[in-house]
């Protein structure tokens, strides 16, 4: 256990200007100033020097790759611009010592290393085939192609494309994480949770303990495919919504010791509330991305003003090479599944009615 991560007395409060202090520093605009130039520099090198038509000839067929210019950025946004300045802002709150890029870099606990290499995993093309495969094709469905053949077929087609953008992020944004409060309720289930476990057997908190996830997603069917087949709306509105999702889910995994007030009590979880819901207790609460779906389904509990204990009692031996680790997993989930298949059958012979819940902490 990282013993910075323990249980440690609340700091004294930093003075106002400490963060703008952070900013001027020398090497931190050295820093930023770098970064713009790099991607200025990538920004011309692919509008002047790639085609956004590309000729790729597999195998003797030829097949040209159309909108070049925008699948590259699509991909590179996430990790060229919203990653760098999670943890640029992380860094103005929490100072160098404290920062998730002096955590992962320099401390390099195993811990921090599992993140590092679940974050490089998921960006690789192959963690979509692996997800599809240990989650038996679950990943690939999508809520909105369902709503269309459903529409099609039904006439029934709810969908507020066309109304304002503001509008459309902020109900699909609603939406969504309404399903993921679920979907993330579910994943504490007794039998899901040998899957979620994983994401919550880091010991310590950095920016990237958000990728940590298992590829087996089942539970996915709820917080990703559901709204997008109750709901339509422009493609654009989608784009905002994953770009806020990703943001929140980076910032709560931050080492940024707040519980953002009331804002953290009310609109979005806060990474103290987060760390509370990571903690070595294991209870189901702070499940949401916004803390008004805890408040509606008594989930919600305020955070102590320090940081606390995360992880979980389960032995990880972490570092980069996570498969033993997932595989575990991914073995006592089927398992733990089939014994309580075999359970629910056995009653079922005797004649007795099963009790359903989705929170049964494990
Ligand atoms: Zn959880
Ligand atoms: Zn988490």
């Amino acid at each position: 256990m990282d013993q910075g991560e323990g249980i440690r007395a609340a700091r004294a409060p930093e003075s106002v200007g400490a963060p703008m202090r952070r900013l001027l520093h020398p090497v931190a605009l050295s820093i930023v100033a770098l970064h713009l130039a790099l991607l200025a520099l990538g920004w011309w090198t692919l509008n002047h020097l790639v085609p956004d038509t590309l000729t790729l000839n597999l195998f003797g067929h030829v097949r040209p790759v159309h909108e070049v210019h925008r699948r590259v950025i699509d991909r590179t946004i996430e990790i060229s611009l919203l990653l760098p300045a999670i943890f640029f802002v992380e860094y103005l709150c929490t100072g160098w010592t404290q920062s998730s890029v002096r955590h992962l870099l320099v401390d390099r606990t195993a811990s921090g290393w599992s993140d590092v290499a679940c974050y490089i995993f998921q960006l690789a093309p192959v963690f979509t085939l692996v997800a599809g495969i240990m989650s038996l094709g679950v990943v690939y469905i999508s809520g909105e192609a369902l709503r269309c053949l459903f529409a099609k077929a039904t006439g029934v087609d709810l969908s507020i494309a066309g109304a304002p953008l503001a509008l459309q992020v902020a109900a699909v944004f609603l939406l969504y994480t309404f399903f993921d409060y679920w979907s993330h309720r579910l994943d504490h289930s007794k039998v899901f949770w040998p899957l979620h476990r994983f994401h919550h057997s880091a010991e310590s908190f950095s920016v990237l303990t958000a990728a940590r996830v298992h590829p087996a997603m089942f539970t996915a069917v709820v917080g990703a495919v559901l709204p997008g087949l109750l709901l339509g709306c422009d493609p654009a509105a989608l784009v905002y919504m994953g770009l806020l999702i990703i943001i929140i889910r980076l910032l709560v995994h931050s080492r940024i010791e707040s519980n953002f007030g009331w804002v953290g009590r009310w609109i979005v979880q806060s990474p103290l509330h987060h760390r509370l819901h990571h903690s070595l207790n294991r209870m189901p609460i702070n499940l949401g991305l916004l803390p008004i779906w805890d408040r509606l389904f008594g989930t919600w509990r305020d955070a102590p003003q320090q940081a606390m204990r995360i992880g979980t009692p389960a032995p990880y031996r972490h570092g980069a090479w996570f498969v033993p680790d997932m595989w575990r997993d991914y073995r006592e989930f089927w398992t733990g599944l089939g014994a309580l298949a075999a359970k629910r059958f056995r009653r079922a012979r005797r004649g007795e009615t099963p009790t359903v819940t989705v929170s049964d902490a494990p």
